[in-house]
């Protein structure tokens, strides 16, 4: 990203640079996007629902963006559920099936290593009678097959596996999953918040029956959402009034967000392949440079499959939080893992259940690139965070005298 004033409330020089890897967490929005979706907030206002002129052009727009995200999972547009964001997507998959499916068993199998948004909803579930097992994964982040099979029993009525891991972008054997789901009459949920427009792949390849997807993370405005539902998949829907989105998610549907969603997973889909190359040149640029200079770095989750944009990072004998501060001070955004949980200095719990040691936990920082990240700012980055991280060892070597 260019040289910008700095407006980040802890910044006090008047300009800086400004480089913005914390992309999990949330991304610019595409100006094409933005381009797209204006006319829906003043001209072309119309609730979708109405009959008359403005009603059908907002209908209009809004079934075009329902063929584009369609296109994108290579699936029907009528088995496309706009919503709010990831988070209700996940809600309304994981609860609305286990509601639905109650009377054939009240078992769900997921991971450890799930956003909040499945983790808190099989909470509640447990509360309301669910049995749910929480399988764990191995160091590289990823859970086991075999783990998984011994887990199904025949009172499970869903899965609910990720696709790509938010925080250290390890990317779960969905195939198989979906595979061993399909032969055994289980409905099987993916959260592919992190992956969808990044990596390819197709619904029906991966026997995947329900499918998340949030617009912010891939350059598209935030409040915005979908939902896949395989059309014989049974689902009671978490928002309940109209009939908006075929009785599946009640509500005035949100159409400015629905038509930048819809162009932001055009526009990722036209240059996924740019971004599988450019970005992971990038990323692995980054992270060669770090663990080269700097010593005791170690990359958390960096072998098998992993999504291309993100390096998970532990700085040893550092805390995240002070590095991730000292960094913003240079105008560099990081994170210390999900966004929601950042902040609450609570560990990681994906790196945990990776069974990483704290230390290592404590120390780690994520880098997220986008298809807007350039080499300039890898580049910046790698000049300063050298620096940075050994005024700080020395500081905290200074305080141990
Ligand atoms: N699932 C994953 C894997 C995420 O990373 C996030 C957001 O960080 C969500 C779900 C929630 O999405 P949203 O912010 O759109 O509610």
């Amino acid at each position: 990203m260019a040289w910008l004033p700095c407006q980040v409330g802890r910044c006090y020089h008047g300009s800086m640079r400004k480089v913005y890897l914390d992309n999990n967490a949330t991304s610019p929005v595409d100006p094409a996007v933005v381009e797209e979706m204006t006319p829906y907030f003043v001209e072309d206002f119309g609730n979708a629902s109405s009959i008359h002129t403005f009603g059908q052009r907002a209908r209009a727009a809004t079934e075009e963006a329902r063929g584009r995200v369609a296109r994108v999972l290579g699936t029907k547009p009528g088995e496309i559920v706009f919503t709010s964001g990831g988070t209700e997507s996940d809600n309304t998959a994981v609860r609305g099936v286990a509601c639905q499916l109650r009377s054939r068993g009240n078992h769900i199998v997921t991971t450890q290593v799930e956003h909040p948004a499945v983790l808190s909803t099989c909470k509640s579930l447990e509360n309301e009678g669910f049995r749910v097992t929480y399988l764990g994964v191995d160091r590289e982040g990823r859970v086991s097959l075999s783990d998984l099979e011994q887990a199904i029993s025949p009172e499970t009525v869903l899965i609910s596996v990720m696709h790509a891991n938010n925080e250290v972008g390890s990317i779960h054997p969905i195939g198989q999953i979906g595979e061993m789901a399909r032969s055994r009459g289980i409905v099987f949920h993916t959260d592919a918040v992190q992956s969808v427009g990044k990596i390819p792949f197709g619904v029906d390849e991966l026997q995947i029956d329900l499918l998340s997807i949030s617009s912010h993370k891939l350059h598209g405005p935030k409040g915005v959402g979908a939902l896949y539902v395989r059309s014989d998949v049974p689902m009671t829907p978490l928002m309940l009034g109209g009939s908006h989105e075929r009785r599946r998610r009640a509500g005035t549907e949100n159409v400015p967000g629905i038509v930048g969603l819809g162009k932001a997973m055009q526009i990722a889909q036209d240059r996924m392949e740019d971004f599988n190359q450019r970005v992971q040149a990038l990323r692995d640029r980054l992270e060669t440079g770090i663990l080269g200079t700097i010593p005791d770095t170690v990359v958390n989750g960096g072998t098998g499959r992993r999504m291309p944009h993100v390096s998970n990072i532990s700085f040893l004998g550092l805390e995240g939080e002070a590095l991730l501060i000292a960094l913003d001070f240079q105008g560099i955004a990081v994170s210390t893992g999900a966004a929601c949980s950042s902040g609450s200095l609570q560990p990681s719990h994906v790196l945990q259940a990776m069974h990483l040691e704290r230390s290592r936990i404590q120390a780690a920082i994520r880098f997220s690139l986008s298809r807007m990240s350039t080499q300039e700012d890898v580049d910046y980055v790698l000049e300063t965070l050298p620096q940075t991280v050994q005024r700080m060892r020395d500081t905290s070597l200074e305080r141990l005298r």
